[in-house]
């Protein structure tokens, strides 16, 4: 990059973090998400440091925090409260680590604590009793909101030794006090909070105390002002002192005496953090030696001593490309945003499903937008919102098609569906779903007959129905794209040991409507063959537990068609199994244990037996296992870290039993 070009782009960047933080500090409601912040100013960060001579003292990035309200009296900080640098990886934390060391020698502890997401404050005591509290601001003016922050139940009034003392720590909002907070303003129509941060600064820095009192807040208490006039040589001597006062302290804390510590502290915690009432933003890693942090110093912006890992955003901001269609087995058309390809939470995406129309209407998307993802459970990618204010004018406005992509017959919207439907049973998409369907893992669980390889053999008319897979010949498959010998051999035997299923792996792979792999199971279980299966009346099918009328209508219309009857002759006459393996589950009546009839419900984490094993055994004894604790459960067993699901049954007065009384009755 050329320093005219670095200049515009250090100016824009500069503009836009001032912005930001505007919006995040003093009004304690943020635009865009901390990532696309942080990676903003780890743009700029790199290119000041390439080009110095462009680096201003104003710049975002030697400055702490923002600006001040003028409804506050100010309070000028004796000891400045600064931010910390961060690290975002493995390698910035070894490079934090060298720079240590190479200061101040190997003979380095380091303290470790989760990164409490609220705001710095700093209390101020006078002969042991609270005389002033105050907000970081810039680092070198505060606000006093001495008055909010004695309404924190946690925040001690006086002492239990009369000291003068300046102590800093995190005023934040416990998960469930937001969420409580968040619903009754939605029920009263006002704003939302973005979150626990914002929600807690801006309760703090409201002139009515009133107000923060009902705001439910809480602290950690982390640093000392001024350590030395106290006596201690350690921050985490510092931290038992604080205890011994009488503040709150975070007690997840840790010492590491290596680098390797520090990372299976973050490790542990980025497994661990949905599990706590509050949130945290990531961990703190803090040398521990006072002399050793007064060796290495600091900058305008952050100690030298410190610094603060960041989690994986969960929530980033992309551009959407395009919006693609596909075409289901079932011959439902699913729009898939197409984006820049962005990290989230650990992982690259580039795809996210969109639904169906009427959700990218509902969330106003346009092709060419700025958009937040993130991952739905942790798992899949989402399209969480539309950053509008961010358009330029040529976003183009998306619309569904009338016509198939694929087959180009007319699209419908059967009654009470969102969705748009091909009912072309002939239509080559579906037809290729579900042949990847019939070979998926649920189903046939075919092993090298992926996604690609069907989709090859579909299109060089190789195959064209699920029986066509048996009659596939090591000629047909060496002429594939990237199929040797060995994999042709490989993929041969897969096909033929697919033949001995048991018949639950067929009759969900031959996807008829509804039929989900647990409902296989179930008539398979039940009918025992593929023929009694497709003889069976609607009153015969309905009369098992888990078939429903609509269920049961969709079987007996399938097994009516010509074309099903004359597959399923071929797949027999290729030798594919029709029958049931597996064992059948006792019925009630036939078992005089105490599961027998029963609707068993499991729950948190069992230790000496897997969730499939326990259920195995249940069924096995003639109880049934359900999902989801309803007034139909007879009785819930609890394992370890169990959550909602016994709160649900102790609400309902439902039998409670834990793992050790599970055993006892299984092996009686
Ligand atoms: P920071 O959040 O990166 O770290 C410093 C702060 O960590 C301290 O001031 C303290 O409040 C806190 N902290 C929590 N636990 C701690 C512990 N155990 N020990 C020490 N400190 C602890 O720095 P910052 O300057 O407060 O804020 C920068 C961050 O704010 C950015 O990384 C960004 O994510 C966010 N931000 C977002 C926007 C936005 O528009 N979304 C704008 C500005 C800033």
């Amino acid at each position: 990059m050329d320093l005219q070009t670095a200049e515009q782009r250090i100016k824009e960047l500069q503009n836009l973090l001032n912005q930001y933080g505007y919006e995040y500090y003093v009004l304690d409601k943020p635009s865009v998400p901390d990532a696309e912040y942080d990676q903003l100013m780890q743009e700029l960060l790199k290119l000041e440091e390439e080009f110095p001579q462009l680096k201003t003292p104003d710049s975002p990035t030697q400055r702490v925090g923002g600006a001040i309200l003028d409804m506050f009296e100010k309070v000028e900080h004796a000891i400045p409260m600064l931010s910390l640098g961060n690290a975002f990886n493995e390698q910035d934390l070894r490079d934090f680590d060298a720079r240590v060391r190479k200061a101040v020698g190997d003979n380095v502890s380091y303290v470790c604590e989760l990164k409490i997401d609220g705001l710095a404050v700093s209390l101020r005591y006078e002969d042991g009793l609270f005389v002033q509290g105050a907000t970081r601001g810039d680092g070198t003016i505060g606000e006093d909101i001495t008055a909010n922050i004695r309404t924190i139940n946690s925040v001690p009034l006086r002492l239990m030794e009369p000291v003068s003392i300046e102590v800093r720590g995190e005023a934040y909002m416990p998960k469930r006090s937001f969420e409580t907070l968040n619903e009754a303003r939605k029920e009263r129509g006002e704003e939302l909070f973005a979150n626990p941060r914002n929600a807690a600064a801006g309760s703090l820095r409201q002139l009515d105390p009133k107000i923060a009192a009902s705001r439910k807040l809480d602290t950690f208490l982390y640093a000392i002002g001024n350590p030395e006039a106290i006596g201690v040589a350690a921050h985490s001597e510092g931290l038992d002192y604080l205890d011994h006062l009488g503040f709150k302290t975070n007690k997840e804390r840790r010492k590491c005496a290596t680098i390797a510590e520090v990372l299976e502290y973050i490790n542990s915690w980025t497994e661990k953090r949905p599990q706590l009432p509050y949130e945290i933003d990531g961990i703190v890693i803090k040398v521990d030696s006072f002399a050793q942090q007064a060796a290495l110093g600091t900058t305008a912006k952050s100690p030298r001593w410190a610094i603060a890992y960041k989690f994986p955003a969960e929530e980033v901001v992309t551009t959407l490309f395009d919006i693609e269609l596909s075409v289901g087995r079932t011959g439902v058309i699913t729009p898939t945003a197409i984006l820049e390809p962005v990290k989230v939470a650990g992982t690259t995406v580039q795809r996210a499903s969109l639904h169906n129309e009427d959700l990218i209407r509902e969330k106003d998307i346009k092709i060419g937008d700025k958009v937040v993802v993130k991952k739905a459970g942790d798992i899949i990618p989402e399209v969480v919102n539309v950053l509008a204010d961010q358009r330029t004018g040529e976003e183009k406005d998306f619309h569904m098609p009338t016509h198939c992509p694929e087959c180009e017959s007319e699209l419908v919207r059967l009654e009470g569906e969102v969705a748009l439907r091909c009912i072309n049973p002939k239509c080559p998409a579906q037809i290729r779903e579900g042949l990847i369907h019939f070979v998926s893992r649920d189903a046939m669980n075919i092993d090298g007959l992926g996604e690609k390889v069907i989709s090859q053999l579909f299109a060089e008319k190789l195959i064209s129905d699920v029986a066509d897979i048996y009659k596939l010949t090591r000629e047909q498959l060496i002429s594939l794209e990237r199929m040797g010998e060995k994999s042709v051999s490989n993929l041969l035997e897969a096909i033929e040991a697919s033949k001995a299923n048991s018949l639950e792996k067929l009759l969900f792979g031959l996807g008829i409507r509804l039929v989900g792999a647990k409902a296989a199971k179930t008539l398979a279980q039940a009918f025992g063959t593929m023929d009694q299966l497709a003889a069976a009346s609607k009153e015969e099918l309905t009369a098992i537990n888990e078939i429903g009328e609509k269920m049961a209508d969709s079987i007996v219309n399938y097994f009516e068609l010509e074309e099903a009857a004359e597959l399923i002759e071929e797949l027999k006459a290729v030798g594919v199994n029709m029958e049931y393996k597996g064992a059948r589950p006792v019925t009630p009546e036939e078992s005089d244990s105490v599961f027998a009839g029963k609707t068993v419900v499991l729950t948190g984490k069992l230790e000496q037996l897997s969730r499939n094993e326990a259920k195995e055994k249940i069924e096995a004894l003639g109880g049934n296992v359900a999902g989801s604790v309803s007034k139909k459960t007879h009785l819930v067993v609890a394992g370890a870290d169990a959550g909602s699901k016994l709160a649900k049954a102790q609400e309902l007065g439902i039998e409670i039993w834990d793992e050790e009384k599970l055993l006892e009755e299984l092996n009686k």
